[in-house]
């Protein structure tokens, strides 16, 4: 029977048992990237923390629907594209494809929907004339803000007292605010900028109220779920929250606020204006993509994770040892359904591993999904594993070790699917059939001690891509990725 799964709620501070709103279903909305320029390794964290907590809600049964979006107009979009002589909308065109590029070589899950915000402005001007009509809004010249004096709640995530805001902020040059701490819903358009018509005049949404739209719009309010770096729960979070609880009437928007920790270098935030980035691009062509997503996923989600060369390499070493485990499951388990052997203990050892695994890796998981216990669970049954594989003799706890391993990297986003023969079934039996055909010479010629003649059809096999692995049942083949 399940136990119960723990999540962190950032609204209260602590961590929470999950029970989504609707029984079976989660509803999640995670904030998607700004298509300026192309993501950095730190963007990747969190998209790639986000879709394991999805995986995961999957595995354990929740049918997840899952929004993320493409921030098409901002600030940055438009600096950019006009640094570049180019509209706004193929900035965004550029950097989207780009990101569904890197998306699916980090192995995340598509979206159920990735809306963008230049899709949904009637929507968009809805929201913001509800927060008007609530009296929580006000237009000045053009703008529109949200009235925080008029918002009892504010404050609910980010614990900031909207009376010491007050201290600290001064209303900026060329802002037609009331109070230096209300936000802009509606920006009035400036010569150059791409705008909409609104009852406003012509302009374009706030940031914040982009997000709280294509929320509500996919998910209804409230929904369960809501992620996104730490860097937003302030401003952004607070004021959606503000928003939408204002224009949708409802006193909590979300019910699980989650946010994930920096990715860093040398300790400081990896951010596109620090300049210390690294692309997701450039990382990826790096390293093999498999160890990307490993290392992603090797820190708790809220806690930093340092980016270095160092760290790399390990999460690549450690996919491979991972990837040599299961090549040889199918090696044992071809073996095991050519030839008799006896069952012994070692299947009994593997069986046990097989379970331990399942409530261990669940265990952790369910703690707020704690990818690093998860992952210790993984390495413990390989070791098992490792150590029981040669004397084995049932196939079938065999394949079950495959299969609970494989669900398991799964969830963490890590493919491990083997490299296969292609063309068509005859060809592949074939191909198949004249590997064994070799290396059933080469075992002949090996008991004849024509040592020779064994070495040469091994190496030949080598080069061709096909490696062999002696082992004291016979040999195992597998093609080279
Ligand atoms: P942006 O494209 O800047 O809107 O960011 C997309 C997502 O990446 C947001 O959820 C950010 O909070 C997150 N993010 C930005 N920088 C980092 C970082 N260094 N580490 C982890 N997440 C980050
Ligand atoms: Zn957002």
């Amino acid at each position: 029977m399940w136990e119960m799964l723990k999540v962190y709620n950032t609204l209260s501070r602590s961590k929470e048992e999950f029970q989504p709103l609707n029984e079976n279903e989660v509803r999640m909305y995670v904030c998607g990237p700004t298509v300026y320029d192309y993501p950095h390794i730190g963007n990747a964290r969190s998209f790639a923390a986000f879709d394991t907590i999805r995986r995961y809600l999957e595995f354990r049964g929740f049918h997840v629907f899952y929004v993320t979006n493409f921030t098409d107009i901002d600030d940055k979009m438009i600096t950019r594209a006009n640094e570049q002589g180019i509209e706004v909308q193929e900035l965004a065109e550029k950097f989207i494809a780009e990101y569904l590029q890197i998306a699916d070589e980090l192995n995340l899950k598509p979206a159920s929907v990735n809306p963008r915000a230049t899709e949904h402005m009637d929507d968009i001007i809805d929201m913001v004339q509800s927060i008007m009509d609530r009296g929580v809004g006000y237009a000045a010249n053009g703008d529109v803000y949200f009235d925080i004096s008029e918002w009892e709640n504010y404050g609910v995530l980010s614990k900031i007292d909207p009376d010491e805001l007050a201290a600290g902020a001064r209303v900026e040059t060329g802002e037609k605010k009331e109070d230096p701490r209300d936000f802009v819903l509606w920006k009035e358009k400036k010569p150059g900028e791409p705008s909409w018509d609104s009852p406003w005049g012509k302009g374009r949404p706030g940031w914040h109220a982009e997000c709280s739209v294509m929320g509500s719009y996919y998910l209804g309010v409230p929904f369960d779920i809501h992620g996104g770096g730490q860097d937003l729960i302030f401003p952004h979070h607070e004021n959606e929250i503000a928003q939408s609880a204002a224009a949708y009437g409802v006193e909590t928007p979300v019910k699980y606020w989650l946010h994930n920790g920096f990715l860093t270098i040398n300790e400081d935030k990896m951010s596109k204006s620090e300049g210390n980035f690294f692309t997701a691009r450039e990382v990826l062509d790096n390293y093999d993509n498999q160890g990307v997503r490993f290392f992603l996923v090797s820190g708790h989600y809220r806690q930093p994770l340092d980016y270095n060369n160092q760290a790399l390499k390990q999460a690549t070493q450690s996919v491979e040892r991972i990837r040599n485990a299961v090549d040889a499951i199918r090696g044992r388990i071809s073996i095991l359904t050519k030839k008799k052997v006896q069952p012994t203990e070692a299947d009994d050892n593997i069986a046990e591993a097989i379970e331990l695994l399942k409530t261990e890796f669940e265990k952790e998981m369910d703690d707020d999904f704690n990818t690093p216990g998860a992952i210790a669970a993984v390495f413990s049954f390989i070791r098992t594993l490792n150590a029981n594989l040669e004397e084995t003799g049932k196939a079938a706890v065999l394949r079950e070790a495959l299969a609970v391993l494989s669900t398991r990297l799964e969830i963490l986003g890590i493919d491990i699917s083997r490299k296969e023969l292609t063309g068509s079934s005859e060809l592949r039996s074939i191909v198949e059939k004249s590997i064994e055909l070799l290396l059933e010479i080469r075992e002949k010629a090996r008991e004849e001690k024509d040592y020779e003649t064994g070495d040469m059809i091994r190496n030949r096999l080598t080069e061709m891509g096909v490696s062999i692995t002696d082992t004291k049942d016979g040999p195992t083949w597998k093609i080279e990725a």
